[in-house]
């Protein structure tokens, strides 16, 4: 039977390790060891040290950035065992990927970037996306395990590519999400309803994931803890990262690169990610985005 672990308890880790106890064995760890004895608690997974993970067949990450996750491979990779596959469901930079990979492979290990989108919801219900990057053979053999919480596990080429189409990814998201904000603060501006503009945008060509999901939340001051501004603002600077490895040209999303970076550094460290749209209201010089505020002349 397939042994499995689980490092990095966060938002994501955690209801995405719960589904892998289904399957078999399962070790978790984490960083602040109460994170990971609360999941054994709830899901009959196993609390155990870091070295112990290492006797794993597949190792599962999910940390905040691929730095982390090196941090943790300096310190297992000399206790891997021959044939163990990692996978990597970081957001992480498809150049550490492929450094990763080499370094696992020269221990007999193999490496799977595998970035989930979907959120905490998605890990909750077994639902995620995930696009994977790797060895096809290497896939097979570890996916019904990433299957266990992925809805959509889909191969998008070789080492590093599923962690480059995740960044493109969220950088779209980040577009949508930040022009949503900025046609709403100009709506604002002009007594415009705008419970009644989320609406009729959300039956028209400007809609967006952003505008349908995250905007009906927005318009009510409701900002739960769900994806971190700080983790888009990576996202987006990984995507840029990506064109400058290419040496491409992409102007509208070295912007957002940029404002998300400036919208971050505006905001507490936890802030979620919609608290963009306070930037942008600061940028408009007045007012917040509260549904229904229309004049009634
Ligand atoms: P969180 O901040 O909720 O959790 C981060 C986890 O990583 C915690 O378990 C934390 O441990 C651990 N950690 C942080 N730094 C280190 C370190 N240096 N060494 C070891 N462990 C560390 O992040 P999320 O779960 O939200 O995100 C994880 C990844 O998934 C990120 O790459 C993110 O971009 C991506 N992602 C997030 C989504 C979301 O909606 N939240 C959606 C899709 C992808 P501790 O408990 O000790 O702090």
């Amino acid at each position: 039977m397939t042994t499995a672990a689980f490092l990095g308890l966060g938002a994501m880790g955690y209801p995405m390790a719960s589904h892998l106890t289904r399957l078999g064995e399962t070790l978790v760890w984490n960083r602040t060891p109460g994170r990971a004895e609360q999941h054994a608690a709830e899901f009959g997974s196993r609390a155990v040290t870091l070295e112990e993970t290492a006797q794993a067949d597949v190792i599962f990450t999910c940390l905040p950035t691929s730095d982390d996750v090196e941090g943790l491979l300096d310190r297992l990779l000399p206790l891997l065992k021959p044939g163990t596959i990692w996978v990597d469901c970081t957001s992480g930079r498809p150049a550490a990927g492929r450094e990763q990979a080499q370094r696992l492979q020269q221990a007999g290990a193999a490496f799977l970037d595998a970035p989930v989108s979907g959120g905490p919801t998605g890990a909750k219900a077994g639902t995620l996306a995930v696009m994977v990057g790797g060895e096809t053979e290497v896939l097979e053999r570890a996916r019904p395990l990433i299957e266990s919480f992925g809805g959509t596990v889909l191969r998008v080429g070789p080492v590093g590519t599923g962690f480059a189409v995740k960044a493109v990814n969220n950088v779209l998201m980040a577009v949508h999400l930040w022009a949503t904000a900025e046609g709403f603060a100009s709506l604002q501006q002009q007594g415009v309803d705008l419970d009644a503009a989320l609406s009729v945008i959300n039956a028209s060509s400007g809609r967006s994931f952003s505008s349908e999901n995250k905007f009906p939340k927005i318009l009510k001051r409701e900002f739960a803890p769900f994806f971190k501004l700080s983790l888009l603002a990576k996202d987006a600077g990984i995507a840029l990262e990506n064109v400058q490895e290419v040496r491409g040209s992409a102007p509208l999303l070295a912007q957002t690169a940029m404002l998300l970076r400036a919208a971050q550094a505006s905001q507490s460290e936890d802030a979620d990610h919609a608290e963009l749209v306070k930037f942008v209201e600061a940028m408009f010089g007045h007012g917040t985005l509260i549904a229904g505020e229309a004049s009634s002349s």
